[in-house]
Order: structure tokens, then C-alpha cells, then sequence
């Protein structure tokens, strides 16, 4: 008798709860809950995931407390387990189709963008092995899974990649793959035909949803609340998410809600490659398409460009047109020539200050700042100091006497004896020449 009041203790409280909270909160939070248990001293509750349970005692403690029976702390008192992410349910799934008439929607997935085409480093085994992981196991391991780094870094490739696997491992699952652009423009399509129900439906019918460039997200609120809604009915059902972002959640520019819920699974950032493995990747992408670049021309290549595999790309592409043209052999002074006007073009119309010449000299050299502006005259200081004057004059369109006190008030004629200098030994000695095209393409870049 007493097991029948507290169960329906329970029935009141969803009742309750029911007529409080829109519709899609209700159904992404409440809904999974099951009641598996009731005593007059507790009752049992079944939820897919620990957010759920989090959220319900986060939002709802103080109703609970009207309705179940307390402990003597005053809390509810519940019992949580934890939901079996049961394969059955995987099964289960073909009838749910056929009520659903949620449209399949084949997914777009670059061919080329697969893990076997990503290549390693210590700037991306963890990202990489990460993102296997959870293409193994979707919706069992890190949930989301966080991706973010800079710009051509690889990040959209490791999206695709997951896509490919899960769908190689487990054709029938649903996989979707969407930029945030992409979903905006979806979300406004479906207003206007009045279709919102079945797009939402097909989202939350997915086993995998891969969300490229979330940080497009930012300053659309209303399509905020709709992404968030889709985010929170995957999550619970165990559904995949991978979402790629140029810059970590707590960056974003986003509602502390939906930033938290971005935090709940593995962040994991995506650092630029170092030279072994930007050599690895002009090799791998030259060789893929039918063009060996000696191993000289590859360091060359890898030294330029450092901070953009986007970009190492399109020199190879360019190396590539150049040689089928031409049939010249491949000299580090022709890649220069080639190349050029690539590194050129993009530092033109960039403003080169004193204090940014400081900085990569100082990391290229591993001197401090502070030294490159003082009088030490330690051979290392003294040629770093030298390096970054001749830089100075090189490319900053200013009277010497005012680039000259940009290092700590040094004269003009200081500045042009140091960039005299320079000139000079940067045409017999290689590993400077090098060093001084390191530090200028860290300027530019
Ligand atoms: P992001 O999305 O981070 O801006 P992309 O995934 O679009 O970068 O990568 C840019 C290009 O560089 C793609 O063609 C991709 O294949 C390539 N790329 C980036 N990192 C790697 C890597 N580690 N191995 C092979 N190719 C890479
Ligand atoms: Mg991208």
C-alpha cells in the first residue's frame, strides 16, 4: 500500500514538473527517467547519465522534497544507477524508423579527410587517439568530445575521420555531420516551411553528430537555445558528439549553460605540428599525389611554413602544377622563387612593429627580450641583438633613429652597423640565413 502512495509520489512530482518546464527541457531531462523502484523509505530512479541525475537535483531538489520521502538531512531520498547503454536498444531502432518519418539525409564526408591520412605528431596523438576512441565507441567514452585549436590544423579532418570509421564499423548508424553555418541556415529553412518538428526529430533520431566550427554559434542566440535543446536529447540518449571550435568552450561567447554542457565530455586541443611532422605531411600529401619532394626541399618547405597545414597544402599544389609545367628540377632557389610570393602574400598589408621582431627573435634564438634590449655583449646576445635590427630595417618603414630606440635607445648608427652586418654574414653562413627566414616567417605569419 505504502509502496503504491510513494509511487505515485513520483507520478505527481512528473506531473508537476510537467506543466513547469517547456517542452524540450522536459523531454531531454525528465523524460529518461525511470522509476525502478519505490519503498515507503526511498525511491529508485534509473538515468541514462550522471548529467541527468546532476540536473534533476540541481533544478528540482526543493519540489522533490514536497513530494518523496526525505532522509534526515532533509534531502529527497533517491537512489540513482545508472542506465546499461544496451546494444539491444541499437536493434531496437528499425521500428523507430518507421514511425519516424524524420528523413535520412546522406551525410557529406570528404574522402579524403580519414585517420589513416592524419598524420602524428606530439602536437596531435592526443587529439588523434581521442577521437578513435570515441569513433570505436560512440557515445561509451568522452562525451562530447571537444575539439579545438587554431586555424588549418587538422580539426575538420579529425571530424570527417570519426564520420568514416563509425560508418565503416557500423554502417546502419546515423551519422550527420554539420557545420554550424549549415545548421543555422537548416533551422531557418525549416521555420519558414513549417517542417521545425521534423528537423528536430531527424537530429535526435542520430547515433553521431559532428558539429564543425561551433564558435559561428556565438551571437545567434535563437539558434542557440534550438543547437542546445538537439545537444542535450543526444547527450542523454548516450547519442555521439564531436564539436570542433577555434578556441576552448570557456572562450566562447556563449550562454554558461551550453558552455558547461561542452565542458561535460574530453577538451582537447589541437596544438601546430613541429617540423618532423610538418615534414611527414608534406611527404604524405606530396607523395598522394603522384610527386616525391626530396627530403631537403621538404625541410626547406617546413621551415617557411609552420603554423598552417592548410597552407603547406596549397604550396605543394603549387610545387606540384609548377613541376608537371616546367620539368625543372626541384633546387631549394626554385622552390624559393615558387614559393615567394606565397610566403609574401601573406604578410603584405601587415604592420611589422620593433616589439613583434623581439618577440620571435627571441624565441627563434632563446635569448630573453630584456637582453635583446640591453648591452650585454655575449656573443649570442650581441648576434640576436644584430639579427633583430637588420629585421628591423628590413621591415619597418620608419626613420632608424625611431626604430633605433625601439631597442631601448640604441643610435642609428648602432642599427646600421648591426644591419650591415647581418647582410653580410647571412650570405656565407647557412644556418643564420636560415635563422633570420625562421624568425621573418614568424613575423609575417
Ligand atoms: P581546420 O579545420 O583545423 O582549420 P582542416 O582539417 O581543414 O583544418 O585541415 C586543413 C588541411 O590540412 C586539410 O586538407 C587536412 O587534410 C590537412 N591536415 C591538417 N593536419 C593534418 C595532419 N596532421 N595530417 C595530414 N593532413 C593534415
Ligand atoms: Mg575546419
Amino acid at each position: 500500500m505504502l509502496e503504491i502512495e510513494t509511487n505515485n509520489c513520483w507520478v505527481q512530482f512528473i506531473e508537476f514538473v510537467q506543466n513547469r518546464c517547456s517542452g524540450a527541457e522536459y523531454s531531454n531531462w525528465i523524460e529518461p527517467i525511470r522509476l525502478i523502484q519505490a519503498t515507503p523509505d526511498e525511491i529508485v530512479l534509473e538515468v541514462p547519465n550522471i548529467f541527468v541525475q546532476e540536473y534533476l537535483l540541481d533544478n528540482f531538489k526543493d519540489i522533490l522534497a514536497h513530494f518523496l520521502p526525505l532522509k534526515h538531512t532533509g534531502d529527497p531520498a533517491i537512489s540513482f544507477v545508472i542506465a546499461e547503454p544496451l546494444e539491444a536498444k541499437m536493434v531496437l531502432r528499425e521500428p523507430e524508423l518507421i514511425e519516424q518519418p524524420a528523413v535520412q539525409q546522406d551525410v557529406k564526408l570528404n574522402h579524403l579527410y580519414k585517420f589513416d591520412a592524419f598524420i602524428e605528431g606530439p602536437s596531435n596523438q592526443f587529439v588523434k587517439s581521442a577521437a578513435i576512441g570515441v569513433a570505436a565507441r560512440p557515445g561509451k567514452s568522452y562525451n562530447p568530445l571537444f575539439i579545438h585549436g587554431g586555424v588549418g590544423l587538422g580539426k575538420t579532418h579529425l571530424l570527417h575521420s570519426v564520420g568514416h570509421y563509425v560508418l565503416e564499423h557500423h554502417p546502419k548508424s546515423r551519422v550527420q555531420l554539420i557545420t554550424t553555418e549549415g545548421f543555422i541556415n537548416e533551422v531557418v529553412d525549416a521555420l519558414r516551411n513549417k517542417s521545425i518538428d521534423k528537423m528536430k526529430r531527424y537530429y535526435r533520431s542520430l547515433d553521431v553528430l559532428l558539429v564543425d566550427d561551433i564558435q559561428f554559434l556565438q551571437n545567434r542566440l535563437n539558434f542557440e537555445e534550438e543547437f542546445c535543446n538537439t545537444f542535450e536529447a543526444l547527450i542523454n540518449q548516450n547519442k555521439q558528439i564531436v564539436i570542433t571550435c577555434d578556441k576552448p568552450p570557456a572562450q566562447l561567447k556563449l550562454s554558461e549553460r551550453i558552455v558547461a554542457r561542452m565542458e561535460w565530455g574530453l577538451v582537447a586541443h589541437m596544438d601546430v605540428p613541429d617540423l618532423e611532422t610538418r615534414v611527414a605531411i608534406i611527404k604524405h600529401k606530396s607523395e598522394s599525389r603522384g610527386f616525391s619532394i626530396p627530403n631537403q626541399i621538404a625541410f626547406f618547405i617546413a621551415e617557411h611554413i609552420y603554423n598552417n597545414v592548410r597552407q603547406i597544402e596549397g604550396a605543394i599544389n603549387r610545387l606540384c602544377a609548377h613541376s608537371r609545367l616546367m620539368a625543372q628540377e626541384m633546387t631549394e632557389d626554385v622552390v624559393e622563387k615558387i614559393l615567394n610570393e606565397m610566403f609574401q602574400s601573406s604578410s603584405s598589408n601587415r604592420k611589422v612593429s620593433v616589439e613583434s621582431i623581439l618577440k620571435s627573435v627571441a624565441s627563434i634564438f632563446e635569448v630573453r627580450i630584456s637582453e635583446l634590449k640591453g648591452e650585454s655583449r655575449h656573443k649570442e646576445i650581441a648576434q640576436a641583438r644584430q639579427v633583430a635590427m637588420y629585421l628591423a630595417k628590413e621591415l619597418i618603414d620608419d626613420s632608424l633613429m625611431k626604430i633605433a630606440a625601439g631597442f631601448g635607445g640604441k643610435t642609428h648608427s648602432t642599427l646600421l652597423h648591426a644591419w650591415k652586418k647581418i647582410s653580410d654574414q647571412v650570405q656565407v653562413n647557412e644556418t643564420l640565413r636560415r635563422q633570420v627566414q625562421m624568425v621573418r616567417r614568424n613575423i609575417e605569419s
